[in-house]
């Protein structure tokens, strides 16, 4: 990517005037020239596109009218997908300006800490895959929480050497991690950037001065994690007063917007030192914490040489260690294809029950070896040689069970080539639903795909009072006892299932994909791909399809949709089921880059929202891009006009 820290006037006014005062959602699109989720590059009005809500996509069955219940968007020159409107759209802005896909990922996260603090933000971390055109490489900017240098292994047992009830861990101090998005967020600008934070940030912190409509997501966070909240998070989500703010109260926040403001003047250093670090650790050891501002100044991201794994004809590439999800998406996906699974139809009680026990398998692999990989040597090329998933699946019965899931057993772990022995296990509990997902692909073929986290919806409960941020529980994604891979250790970062992948053909990415929602994030992911590639659905209809959820462990978690004839017939099988449906899985956003054409999805789950950038104003897809991006990517290096 090259880069452009010029700010130049133009971008300067055009930001002025997308900037409302007290942003309405939708609104705020039409301020920025959107139709049906698609911005003009040349006219604020006039802009082309075919936007079409969930309900019109074959196989999306959409009813939840509080929501725009997704929408699948084409077109050439940008594309954004994300669970926000606002976000999504601040993010094709940039794109529009001539930023790039990390310039416009910068931004996006910025605004999801104002629109969306239940989710991601300042307090969390995440995982940035980056796709470089120029460069053809893949990068990883790891911003994952680190516990603090005081952290112990039996930190989160009792007087009586038991683990504190999982409740009342993630309120803890000690659950705080040591954060990693601004870091990240500036490392990324600094390596693939062209436009400078400054500019960037500007969005976020008039969103947060200004205020925005809250919508039914974030109103439904306030009310239900009230009483987790500590007194600033009360304060700062409530009104005048003290009513705690609904959807379609207007909320403001100040004190976040000067945190910004120092950020966007001080880069990392003005979070990471000096008085918001200083009330970042007080407000952490007030709860029971360790942190010092010694483990603030010393925090910095890691740069991961990506996960690889041939899947198909495809190539997965993703986040590896110490998330554990694209290396258990990947393993998923190659033991399905060892099976056969296309044989079976897409709602068949045998794609659910593969499904079911190749995720059984990998399961119980990730949790005897996955750590992270500064303090244990997971056997991740062995996990997925091509010799040791065949003997895996080989273990697999279409019509039989790997264990007595009846008499509560649980699959074993494998012994993959690289490992003598058991590493031991003790799977951290984790929560179903926070975290964001969110991808951009610009118009020279450069792709982001970045899962970022606070933990637990509204994270710990604390915000930093007069900073107007809150704080991630992240540590309880590692295991309460030790012993295991995943124990807590001083400086460790827990195990994540976040799965940021790009799927490459050919050298080129073809698709992006990642998904909130603690461990069904693998699940969710890994399906949305077997739906997309095994049963060739729309992107739209690929992240929509029912899924399941399952650990080494019964029984099967699913969405409503799967039908009881399927599960009735696995349970002939040996399969256990959940007697109800859970809350959907996941909220998955995908972009894919088709021979022709970008194409957005965001999930119906939520209010997300693709966004894309056609340069051709009132031609729309014009064919000088289309021929354009026809020759760059016959040429293997993605797209370029
Ligand atoms: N902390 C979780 C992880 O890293 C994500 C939280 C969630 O999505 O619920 O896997």
């Amino acid at each position: 990517m090259t880069r452009d820290t010029d700010p130049n006037a133009t971008g300067r006014r055009a930001a002025r005037r997308t900037e409302p005062s007290r942003v309405d959602r939708r609104a705020f699109l039409g301020a920025l020239g959107a139709t049906a989720g698609v911005l003009g590059g040349s006219a604020i009005a006039g802009a082309t596109g075919d936007g079409r809500s969930g309900a019109g996509v074959p196989g999306v069955d959409c009813d939840r009218p509080q929501f725009a219940c997704g929408r699948q968007v084409t077109a050439a020159d940008g594309m954004v997908s994300s669970v926000d409107p606002i976000a999504s759209g601040v993010a094709a802005n940039v794109l529009r300006e001539g930023g790039n896909a990390v310039d416009a990922a910068v931004a996006l996260q910025y605004v999801l800490t104002v629109t969306q603090p239940h989710a991601s933000g300042i307090g969390g971390g995440g995982f940035m895959v980056v796709y470089d055109a120029d460069a053809d490489e893949v990068s990883v900017v790891d911003s994952r929480e680190r516990a603090p240098h005081g952290a112990t292994p039996d930190m989160f047992l009792d007087e009586n050497g038991e683990p504190i009830p999982f409740d009342e861990r993630i309120q803890l101090g000690k659950a705080v991690g040591v954060p990693g998005t601004v870091m990240g967020l500036e490392t990324a600008l600094e390596l693939h950037g062209s436009r400078p934070r400054q500019r960037l940030i500007r969005p976020a912190i008039d969103l947060a001065r200004n205020g925005f409509a809250v919508d039914a997501v974030f109103a439904e966070q306030i009310a239900e994690n009230w009483e987790k909240f500590n007194d600033a998070a009360r304060e700062a989500y409530s009104d005048a007063s003290g009513r705690p703010l609904e959807a379609g109260d207007t909320h403001v926040n100040p004190d976040l917007a000067d945190t910004l403001e120092r950020i966007k003047c001080g880069g990392a250093a003005a979070f990471y030192e000096g008085p918001i670090a200083a009330d970042l650790a007080e407000t952490v050891r007030g709860a029971g914490g360790s942190m010092t501002v010694d483990d603030l100044a010393a925090y910095d991201v890691t740069l991961d040489e990506p996960v690889r794994a041939a899947w198909r004809d495809l190539e997965l590439v993703g986040q590896p260690l110490p998330s554990s999800g694209p290396t258990t998406v990947a393993y998923i996906l190659r033991v399905l294809e060892q099976l056969g699974i296309e044989r079976y139809d897409l709602r068949s009680p045998e794609k659910y029950h593969l499904f079911a026990e190749a995720t059984s398998l990998a399961w119980a692999d990730r949790n005897e070896y996955m750590g992270d990989p500064e303090f244990v040597d997971a056997p991740v090329d062995g996990l997925l040689s091509d010799d040791y998933l065949a003997e895996r699946a080989a273990q697999v019965r279409v019509d039989d069970t790997l264990a007595d899931y009846g008499a509560e057993e649980c699959v074993d772990p494998g012994v993959p080539p690289g490992v003598d022995g058991s590493r031991g296990v003790a799977a951290a509990e984790e929560g179903y639903g926070s975290t964001t997902h969110f991808s951009v692909v610009d118009a020279d073929g450069n792709a982001v795909s970045y899962t970022s986290t606070i933990e637990q919806l509204m994270g710990s409960g604390m915000m930093v009072p007069g900073r107007g941020f809150m704080l991630n529980n992240e540590l309880t994604d590692f295991d309460a006892e030790p012993g295991g891979p995943n124990q807590v250790e001083p400086w460790k970062r827990p195990l994540s299932s976040m799965s940021p992948i790009i799927a490459f053909r050919d050298g080129v990415p073809e698709f992006t994909v990642g998904s909130p929602g603690g461990w069904t994030i693998i699940t969710s992911v890994a399906q949305t791909l077997l739906h997309r590639y095994v049963y060739d659905l729309e992107p739209l209809a690929a992240l929509s399809e029912p899924t399941v959820f399952t650990t080494d462990c019964p029984p099967i978690m699913w969405e409503d949709g799967v039908p009881a004839g399927a599960r009735e017939a696995t349970e002939r099988f040996g399969q256990v089921w959940e007697d109800d449906p859970s809350d959907d899985f996941g909220n998955v956003q995908v972009i894919e880059v088709g021979a022709d054409e970008l194409i957005g999805a965001a999930d119906p789950t939520r209010d997300g929202l693709a966004v894309g950038l056609d340069r051709g104003g009132e031609c729309g897809h014009g064919e000088h891009e289309t021929r354009g991006h026809r020759e760059s990517a016959a040429n293997g290096r993605g797209r370029t006009d």
